[in-house]
């Protein structure tokens, strides 16, 4: 990847002329409960009221869009068990491009549903014996398809920038932005986005107390790889940041902070209980880490990227119920 160019603003900017009109402008929310609390002008980008419930669909739909004929005609494959495969069969689906979806054999039957639901092929593998990327590259290779992958891709990353663009052209510039961070597709994207509208805000990435690889890398100055994280944030399990992001995230963002998982139930009871949203468990990283630093927001006006709301409604319940 080294000789590709990094991502920046001005591809920001393109992705979201580009998705415009597939994507939903997501709404910015206030709580007057929060804003006493922190002392503090607090605003929330809700991308759990993105199309298939997550930011994610930005990405993908950037990245089908720049196919050319040869590539959408043949189709895309991408392994995921998430909202990376809901946002690439979302996407294909509207562009009328094949799409095969990777996922594991045991992926919860809701996701997989909601995938074939979009019309993708689903190939299922055993997580224990097989290496999912190896399959993806294969399906590739065999029948000249274009591998779309979650975080470390240009045009994902572009694409996911488009949020927190949305949010500072909204909101105007801001001190601090909080985002959740996985592999760092949303956080990279984001921190291009605020370091060019509002470049004296304090950009933080926030990731699962239970895997703080983001963090270890950031400060040791080189990608930790670690074991798939046990958190409920699963979202962002990832085992380590990509070749793309990291730099990006060496260059502009401030510094990488955790949460725990209590905190982040903590987290999801505020929206559910005050502001009568669902945000599911990764999508809270931001807000639950911001809460712990409250002190420290006190006179500043702050952003949250609030990911997803994607959750099985009774793992929701349960979670909720403690
Ligand atoms: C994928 C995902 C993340 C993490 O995004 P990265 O680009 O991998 O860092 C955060 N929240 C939700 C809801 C996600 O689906």
């Amino acid at each position: 990847m080294n000789e590709q160019k990094l991502p920046d603003y001005g591809d920001v900017v393109a992705a979201a002329e580009r998705i415009a009109g597939y994507a939903n402008r997501t709404p910015v929310m206030t709580s007057r409960t929060v804003n006493e609390a922190f002392g503090a002008e607090v605003f929330f980008k809700c991308e759990n009221f993105q199309r298939m419930g997550a930011f994610k669909f930005r990405g993908a739909m950037n990245a089908l869009l720049q196919f050319t004929p040869a590539q959408r005609a043949a189709g895309v494959v991408a392994f995921s068990s998430g909202n990376h495969a809901q946002a690439i069969a979302l996407s294909a689906k509207l562009l009328g491009i094949p799409a095969t979806i990777v996922m594991p054999l045991d992926a919860p039957a809701v996701k997989v549903t909601a995938t074939k639901g979009y019309g993708a092929k689903v190939v299922t593998y055993d997580r224990y014996t097989e290496d999912r990327e190896q399959i993806g590259r294969d399906l590739a290779q065999k029948y000249g398809l274009t591998l779309i992958p979650p975080y470390d891709h240009p045009h994902v990353i572009a694409g996911q920038g488009t949020a927190a663009k949305e949010l500072i052209e909204e909101v105007g510039p801001l001190d601090a932005l909080f985002v959740c961070l996985g592999g760092g597709g949303l956080l990279s994207g984001s921190a291009l986005a605020a370091r060019h509208l509002s470049p004296e805000c304090a950009i933080y990435g926030v990731e699962p107390e239970a895997g703080n690889d983001g963090q270890q890398s950031f400060r040791s100055g080189k990608i930790v790889h670690i074991d798939t994280p046990k958190t409920i944030a699963d979202g962002a399990q990832t085992q380590h940041l990509g070749a793309i992001t990291f730099p990006l995230i060496q260059q502009n963002v401030d510094d990488i902070l955790t949460a725990s998982d209590d905190e982040l139930i903590a987290a999801m009871t505020f929206f559910a209980e005050r502001m009568k949203m669902v945000v599911e468990p990764t999508g809270c990283l931001g807000f639950a880490a911001a809460r712990a630093r409250k002190a420290a927001l006190q006179g500043k006006k702050v952003g949250i990227i609030v990911s997803g709301g994607n959750v099985d409604i009774s793992r929701y319940a349960a979670l909720l119920a403690g």
